[in-house]
């Protein structure tokens, strides 16, 4: 292995497990390189968060990232941490220097049966990770008053002026944007990320109703798509459809999955958690970020499993699940191998997930998956998240047990 892997450390319980994996599963296998950055909240708070933004430029220089999940700090992290400042989501943060987009896919494993039974491939989710409701302007409106839309050039004077709504009783009213270089570059990147994968796209937004903002989605995407991604779609035989936001809701429901499934920021936001859930467990979500210019970083789509952690620190051995953190290791040794032509060590990330997959397969998991766990003749055994992961390196090495 040579070029380092950026390797951003985090908190809680998913800072137990990272330690564990590098520990039982990668150690013993490879020569690990990372350029190691601690983005647990202590060190986060020591830096005035220098730290993140040292890490997502690493990432810009080095194009590799895996990332532990961490704490992004409320009032009561505060207390709890006695922190400096309310620092804000590393995420949010590494997301902003990078301008990616989040895809997230889950991890399919057999006798683990999707609550949609016709899911029989991964539905993978790209969500606009900028504008909307997440950078809207809201205000109360007392009624007797009117809310307008206005907008005005450089030196303040008013261009446009459309009345919102004359409220007659109180009401509320929100204002919300994009930018059409954001929207390009989420096409862009899906697309990318669509020919890299051999996925078909689906998007859809609600173009018949918001006239102006959906259909500038939909049109920018029809001509970034016409221009730049028509003849590589064909010629790898995949295919772009835009369609109504409900009508592609209806279809991912009667579909067999395996599709990238474009979404705005929101319906992102809600369609992951419900795939997520759909699909067994928060612990089998996997996120990669995606840079326009091809840096990526891989990380779990799920938290720092607080509950979990005071449980650990209360000397419990808990069965937290590995699955989409060992992904995440994996998914970076895969693409660092990629890039550097280094085969055997994208090899070994290929079989790290067959392990992980074979091992869960033959009825052996962590809690959170016995429940939904059927297979003829296997039985589901709960183990500890250090006993899976045992069970795990032995499948490595193949060594029966
Ligand atoms: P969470 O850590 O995802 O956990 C919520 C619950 O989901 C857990 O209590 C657990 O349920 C279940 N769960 C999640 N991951 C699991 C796993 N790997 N194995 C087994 N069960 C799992 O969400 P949260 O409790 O809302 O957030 C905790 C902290 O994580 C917060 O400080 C938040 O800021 C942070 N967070 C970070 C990221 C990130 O870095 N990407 C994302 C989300 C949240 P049971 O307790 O019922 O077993
Ligand atoms: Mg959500």
């Amino acid at each position: 292995m040579t070029t380092p892997i950026v390797e951003m450390d985090g908190d809680e319980m998913t800072r137990v497990l990272w330690g564990w994996i590098k520990e039982i599963l990668l150690e013993p296998f490879i020569d690990l390189r990372t350029e190691y950055y601690d983005l647990g909240l202590p060190e986060r708070d020591r830096t005035c968060d220098g730290v993140t933004v040292a890490a997502a430029e690493a990432t810009k220089r080095l194009g590799v990232a895996v990332k532990c999940a961490t704490i992004t700090p409320n009032a009561q992290r505060m207390e709890e941490y006695s922190l400096h400042g309310m620092w804000k989501s590393p995420n949010g943060t590494i997301r902003r220097i990078l301008d990616g987009t989040v895809f997230r896919s889950p991890i399919l494993a057999k006798g683990i049966t999707p609550y949609v039974p016709g899911w029989k491939k991964p539905i993978v989710i790209a969500r606009h990770a900028y504008g909307d409701i997440y950078n809207a302007v809201e205000s109360r409106v007392q009624g007797g008053n009117s809310a307008y839309l206005v907008v005005c050039d450089n030196s303040g004077r008013e261009l446009e002026r459309k009345l919102i709504h004359g409220f007659k009783g109180d009401g509320v009213v929100q204002g919300v944007h994009n930018t059409e270089g954001s929207i390009a570059s989420f096409a862009r990147s899906c697309f990318n990320y669509a020919l890299q994968n051999k996925l078909d796209v689906w998007f859809g937004a609600k173009d018949t109703i918001s006239k102006t903002y959906d259909a500038r989605f939909k049109e920018i995407f029809a001509q970034i798509y016409k221009n730049e991604y028509e003849r590589q779609f064909e010629a790898a035989k995949i295919t772009y459809m835009y369609s109504l936001i409900d009508d592609v809701v209806a279809r991912i429901m009667r579909s067999n999955g395996g599709m990238l499934w474009v979404c705005k920021n929101y319906d992102g936001d809600v369609m992951s958690d419900m795939v997520a859930t759909a699909n067994g467990s928060l612990g089998m979500m996997s996120s990669v970020l995606v840079s326009p210019d091809g840096a990526y970083e891989f990380e779990a789509a799920h938290g720092t499993v607080t509950r979990h952690y005071y449980k650990h620190l209360n000397g419990e051995e808990t069965s937290t699940n590995p699955v989409a953190t060992i992904w995440a290791w994996a998914g970076a040794l895969k693409k660092r191998g990629e890039l550097d032509g280094n085969r055997q060590l994208a090899a070994f990330a290929q079989k790290l997930q067959k392990a992980t997959l074979k091992t869960i397969e033959s009825g052996y998991m962590t809690g959170d998956l016995v429940p939904q766990f059927k297979r003829r003749s296997i039985t589901a055994m709960r183990m500890t998240t250090r006993e899976f992961l045992l069970k795990i390196s032995l499948e490595l090495t193949g060594r029966r047990v």
